[in-house]
């Protein structure tokens, strides 16, 4: 089923197909882009390029029906419930977009004595903006609690238990991760609406999940979506904050608004038309296969530890608890050594400690993250060198 489908979507990919040699295993730190987001940039840059919602000829209005396009493209990709009430706000990607709510929404819902529960161990952009506006917050008297999600490393998921201990009557928001950068968990977003009832905000940064699995905030029930265009086939400095709009106050982006990033407006809307086409849950199938098939052999090998839920979860678990992302460590080689001779072997991977928050990880790792474009002959070609290294 998959081998047809796979190779017509890979052989889109200009950067792929002209480096048969390179095996490109970083997708999480930032995507590939197929031919039609390429030419869309292009066909913008050279047919009708002005400045979005300004002028009244014919490119000033194609830019600015294309950015309010964009806008309506985007709320049906995310399953909108509700998407005359929704607001979408484009950003440079996830951190400016969570950076955005926490300036210009938190300190509006938040009264002295409130809670909110956030992520230590997920993403710096994550974290960082939450606690910059409770130290905010503090400078003005307002003192806010801020409480540390609780999650299962080893599963890759929440921690339910400890949730409900943790939220109650004063948890005013919470800050969740969709896909973990690291532990390669699909995280079970139902667990923290189910913690904290149905009144209370949730925010989901979904930098890696969007472009790699279906997101539906209709079925998630969550009120704000953050994610970066170019993890998403688009260009970078592409991205948006979507907005619910329905608990809490209304979420208005403050200050002066310039002009917005038309060019890769026009990327994201191509990308996600790309990704409606070649369909999510395949693409979620594909690369949840390609990373059980790198773990199943790494599972083999007593030299190599598996970060978070690629370690324990079972073969045949559901698509749903996993993604494409597999992080791993060599007893002996540092994470920056096998980077390197990963890489004389042709492999592009990440090997660092992968921005995570203060509660992360100690030590580097090397992060195989894959997408659409990867093969299972990439996998095993990378299984063989990672066997000779064991
Ligand atoms: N959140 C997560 C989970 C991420 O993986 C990343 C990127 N590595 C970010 C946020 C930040 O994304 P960006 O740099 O595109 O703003």
């Amino acid at each position: 089923e998959f081998g047809p489908w796979q190779r017509a979507l890979r052989d889109q990919f200009p950067i792929i197909t002209g480096n048969p040699e390179l095996a490109y295993l970083d997708s999480a730190a930032t995507s590939q882009k197929p031919q039609a987001v390429l030419d869309a940039v292009q066909a913008q840059l050279t047919t009708a390029n002005a400045n979005a919602g300004r002028g009244s000829y014919p490119w000033a209005n194609a830019t600015t029906a294309l950015v309010a396009d964009t806008r309506d493209r985007i709320r049906t990709f995310l399953d909108d419930p509700d998407p005359a009430r929704s607001a979408v706000h484009f950003t440079g990607g996830t951190t400016e977009a969570l950076r955005v709510l926490a300036q210009d929404w938190l300190p509006e819902l938040l009264r002295d004595g409130d809670e909110i529960v956030v992520p230590f161990a997920d993403h710096e952009a994550n974290l960082s903006p939450w606690l910059e506006a409770r130290d905010r917050l503090a400078r003005q008297g307002v003192r806010i609690r801020v409480r540390e999600m609780p999650y299962q490393t080893s599963s890759g998921d929440y921690d339910p238990a400890a949730l409900a201990e943790l939220t109650g009557p004063r948890t005013r928001f919470v800050a969740a991760t969709h896909v973990h950068h690291v532990y390669g968990g699909n995280m079970n977003v139902h667990l923290i609406r189910r913690a904290v009832g149905p009144d209370v905000p949730i925010c989901l940064d979904a930098a890696q999940s969007i472009g790699h699995l279906p997101v539906s905030v209709a079925e998630l029930d969550v009120d704000f979506v953050a994610f970066s265009g170019h993890k998403a086939l688009a260009l970078p400095g592409s991205g948006a904050l979507w907005a619910r709009q329905a608990r809490g106050p209304e979420f208005v982006p403050g200050g002066w608004r310039g002009s917005p990033n038309t060019t890769g407006v026009a990327s994201l809307a191509a990308a996600l038309d790309w990704l409606e086409a070649a369909g999510t849950d395949r693409i979620a199938r594909w690369t949840v296969a390609l990373a059980a098939r790198l773990s199943d052999g790494l599972r083999q090998l007593d030299a190599y530890e598996i970060l978070g839920c690629q370690r324990s979860l079972p073969v045949d678990s559901p698509v749903q608890q996993r993604c494409g992302i597999v992080t791993l460590r060599h007893r002996d080689i540092g994470a920056r050594d096998l980077g390197f001779i990963l890489f004389s072997h042709g492999f592009m991977v990440r090997t660092d400690g992968h921005c995570q928050g203060r509660a992360g990880e100690r030590s580097s790792s090397v992060r195989v993250s894959l997408h659409v474009y990867n093969t299972p002959e990439e996998i095993d070609r990378l299984l063989a060198v990672l066997v000779s290294l064991a």
